[in-house]
């Protein structure tokens, strides 16, 4: 199909928005603001390095003083009267305010607290154990990008410690990691980093290098990491053809079946670590960062005080004391560089992709079938369809019912949840 040319009517009055929008924010931060924030922002990042190695929070505390300060004044520039929080959160999700994210947080979190007690209280399955050869590990990276609709011809992947992804129209470049007695960990870095990269490259041509020719939020964005990452590459059905790949690359493996690689995928054990946290507790992570955040930019909650309110809630969550800083409120670099209302946005793009999920299961009844035989095509093929063409052409959640037909809340994705783990853990 030839790309069009011109836009029509309601999507040039979307980049006007968009421009608008960009134009204004940008405008109301004072430029002492701005340098302050651009001269501080490295400094804060180095001290809270050596902080976290040292397991010294008190270094770190004038430094996260000074950048809750200068955000803060930030957020109220931007506000212009409003709320400061939500006017640094729509930096990465715009169109959306705190009080409705922190209410739908509210009536996740006991959900969610329930099904992790359930789960820990039950026979936890093998994991899978093993070296695993580098190159294998990166030629089937390289398979599953692609059964995953990431085209090559216009991206590459590489490495990097920190898995991440960049660019848009026809240079999207993703990054993975490997380590070599966890083949999960490259496997599920690069799904997660194929669904970042597919949005990008879903875009409708017609919009490149326009304000809409780019994904609409950090959230939107999330919610196709994730369902690449959780809903489609940790289902049972993928992991059947998955065990079948990973024989043919690394010879026997340790886990009984199919049935046991699934099981290893999923497992959930106590950890104090986001990124490495499972499908049942990561939002848990993000709720205490939010809640704790949104107090600091308020004011109602000190920057010496984040410690033991961090370690007071963690305990009470997640049912276990924090060890040491590094493992506690030190283990994010968001908040040395300022990213304060970016935490939220994980756990949007796992409510969103809930959501898709559930749409996504509706119009493909046979999805099983097709990704037991390691064929993403028709799925993929849908949230490109419904979802990743329309770059942000409308806002964060208007996007997320657009493709789904409903709009979004917690249920679907507390659903599967409750659902996958009360089956694999025979509750
Ligand atoms: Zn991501």
């Amino acid at each position: 199909m030839k790309p069009r040319n011109n836009l029509c009517d309601s999507e040039r009055e979307r980049v006007l928005r968009e421009l608008r929008r960009d134009y204004a924010r940008n405008t109301r931060v004072p430029a002492r603001l701005a340098a302050e924030l651009a001269r501080i922002t490295p400094l804060a990042q180095t001290a809270w390095e050596e902080a976290r190695a040292a397991g010294d929070v008190a270094a770190f505390l004038p430094w996260l003083s000074q950048m809750v300060a200068l955000r803060r004044e930030e957020g109220e520039a931007i506000a212009d009267g409003g709320d400061p929080y939500d006017a640094l959160m729509a930096d990465y999700e715009p169109e959306t305010d705190a009080a409705s994210v922190a209410a739908v947080f509210d009536t996740m979190r006991p959900r969610l607290v329930a099904l992790r007690d359930a789960v820990l209280g039950a026979d936890t399955p093998p994991a899978l154990e093993g070296q695993f050869d580098r190159e294998g590990q990166l030629e089937l990276a390289r398979k599953l990008a692609v059964r995953f609709g990431y085209d090559m011809a216009r991206g590459r992947i590489d490495l990097a410690v920190h898995p991440f992804s960049s660019g848009s129209g026809d240079d999207v470049r993703i990054t993975t990691r490997v380590a070599e007695d966890d083949p999960f960990n490259c496997l599920y870095s690069t799904l997660h980093e194929v669904g970042h990269g597919a949005y990008e490259q879903g875009v409708d041509p017609a919009y490149r290098l326009s304000p809409i020719g780019r994904g609409v939020s950090m959230g939107v964005h999330e919610s196709q990491s994730r369902i690449y990452e959780n809903q489609l590459g940790r289902s049972r059905a993928f992991c059947h053809w998955l065990h079948g790949a990973m024989v043919e690359t690394f010879g026997p493996l340790n886990v009984s079946d199919a049935d046991g690689l699934y099981a290893a995928a999923n497992r959930v054990t106590r950890g104090y670590i986001r990124t490495e946290a499972d499908e049942v507790q990561y939002n848990l992570h993000i709720m205490l960062r939010f809640d704790l955040e949104r107090a600091l930019i308020h004011g109602t909650l000190a920057p010496d005080d984040l410690e033991e309110a961090w370690n007071t809630r963690f305990k009470a969550d997640f049912g276990i004391p924090v060890d040491r800083p590094a493992n506690g409120v030190l283990q994010d670099v968001h908040w040395s560089v300022g990213l304060f209302g970016y935490f939220p946005t994980y756990a949007l793009g796992n409510l969103y992709a809930g959501c898709l999920h559930k749409a996504l299961r509706a119009d493909l009844p046979d999805l099983d079938a097709q990704l037991a035989a390691g064929d993403l095509a028709q799925a993929t093929g849908w949230l490109r369809e419904k979802l990743q063409r329309h770059g942000a052409l409308r806002p964060p959640r208007a996007t997320i019912e657009a493709a789904c037909g409903f709009a979004p809340d917690a249920g679907p994705l507390l659903d599967y949840l409750e659902t996958k783990f009360r089956a694999l853990y025979r509750l």
